[in-house]
């Protein structure tokens, strides 16, 4: 074969492959190496036939390479192949280190990718920084002397923190996915079920807003209403509701010291108003009771009347059968009119064996025979030591312009005139 036309057809092979690039059978080489005549041209053309081979297989090689594949076997003497083979290796080490962050190492790093070292590196560092802070906020959600829930934004629960857990006694698992307000906060702190639309959590979490409760319930896994004060605050990420965070405090102890207290205040506030002896008012609270209803009658004009009675000759009681015997019918006394007063009126011991009514809404004849229906019920009274006692009875009304010393000294009047008037009797002062 001519030399010269061997040339021209690698030529026209090489011209078409620069225009229409290799095409799926590669660079094929146009001459048969064998056919050649010539010993030194065939074995030229030998190598060239070989490099165009190589040439393929690079070609082929690096098309796998760019579509991910990093399995593919490459000869061992393609010598324009050897950088590839470097990245494939390269890129095979880089996958491995991947997965190996996927799985929380984040002590990777690449060297051998020029700038994409750089990213590969910095973002295991962000990373790092980034797993440091949530390593951090878990430290300070674990020591937390509070719950806390995460919810997302219709209240499905995301996190919770060990205090929430031990609090509430679920395990994690156990309400993990669950809404908090079908599990957690479904009732009112009177046990009472919320509708899911007048729950004011689930609304809050619903709509983004912020909302305290100082007297809230949290339903525990053993069916217990803890009594809690809770916070719950909206979390946006990039100006989006996500969701919101939920701190809770048990205040069982709280609530019962305050129970604790209310019942000393309750007590207290028993005693100074109570006369010991007979359970009665006292003169303190009966002043109390009639400044306010001598108020309430000059302001609405309302009637009230004012009945002040006093045991005849209680020392002669107290003379003949001793003190107790005297406090027991003082004691008996008082029940027996408690027994036959309204609950509006009001009734106190104004000191030793006198004792005072107040009645509203009552004109001077309805007090009038109230004071007589007392005065006949504990004349007739069996009293037992002594059988039998009398009583004295003073009567005024509200006049305009009355303050409580006035009508008192004039409901004090009418008893010193009924003493006078030969006892047992009652006696109105208009
Ligand atoms: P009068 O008909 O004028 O009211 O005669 P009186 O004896 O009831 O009146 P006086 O004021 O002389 O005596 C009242 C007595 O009431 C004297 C006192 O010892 C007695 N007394 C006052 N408070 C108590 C008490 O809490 N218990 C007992 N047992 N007696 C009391
Ligand atoms: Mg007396
Ligand atoms: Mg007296």
């Amino acid at each position: 074969m001519d030399p010269r036309k061997i040339l021209e057809e690698i030529d026209a092979c090489l011209k078409k492959a620069m225009v229409q690039g290799l095409g799926k059978n590669g660079l094929v080489f146009p001459i048969d190496p064998v056919a050649v005549e010539d010993e030194h041209l065939s074995a030229v053309c030998h190598r060239l036939e070989t490099i165009f081979g190589m040439i393929n297989e690079s070609y082929q090689y690096s098309e796998h390479l760019s579509r991910g594949d990093l399995k593919t076997k490459l000869s061992r003497n393609n010598i324009f192949a050897m950088p590839l083979k470097g990245l494939q290796a390269s890129l095979a080490h880089l996958t491995w280190q991947t997965r190996q962050v996927a799985d929380g190492d984040l002590n990777q790093q690449v060297h051998f990718l020029g700038e994409f070292s750089d990213s590969f590196n910095h973002m295991i560092s962000s990373l790092r920084e980034k797993k440091m802070i949530e390593q951090r906020l878990k430290l300070i959600t674990d020591v937390l002397g509070e719950g806390v829930f995460l919810v997302d934004t219709h209240g499905k629960i995301i996190f919770a923190n060990p205090e929430a857990i031990r609090l509430l006694g679920y395990r994690f698992d156990e309400i993990e996915g669950a809404f908090i307000h079908e599990i957690i906060h479904k009732q009112k702190s009177n046990g009472t079920l919320y509708k899911l639309q007048e729950n004011p959590l689930f609304n809050a979490i619903a709509s983004g807003n912020d909302y305290n409760n100082d007297d809230g319930v949290f339903t525990c896994k053993s069916g217990f209403l803890m009594p809690i004060s809770f916070i719950c605050r909206a979390v946006y990420i990039d100006n989006i509701l996500d969701g919101a965070v939920i701190a809770f405090r048990d205040i069982t102890v709280q609530k019962k010291h305050l129970q604790t207290l209310k019942e000393i205040n309750d007590l207290l506030e028993k005693q100074a108003t109570t006369d010991a002896l007979t359970g009665i008012f006292n003169r303190m609270k009966f002043n109390k009771s009639l400044t306010n209803e001598i108020q309430r009658a000059q302001r609405y004009s309302t009637s009230l009347s004012l009945i002040i009675f006093d045991i005849d000759h209680f020392k002669q009681v107290n003379d003949t059968y001793g003190h107790l015997a005297g406090d027991t019918v003082l004691k008996n006394l008082a029940g027996l009119v408690v027994s036959n007063l309204r609950e509006i009126d009001v009734f106190a011991r104004w000191g030793g064996e006198e004792f005072v009514i107040q009645t509203p809404e009552t004109c001077p004849d309805g007090a009038i025979k109230l004071a007589e229906k007392l005065r006949s019920k504990i004349e007739k009274h069996d009293f037992s030591e002594p059988e039998k006692i009398t009583t004295s009875f003073g009567v005024t009304t509200f006049k305009k312009g009355d303050n409580t010393i006035s009508l008192l000294n004039r409901a004090d009047e009418a008893l010193y005139r009924a003493k006078e008037g030969g006892r047992n009797q009652v006696v109105y002062h208009g």
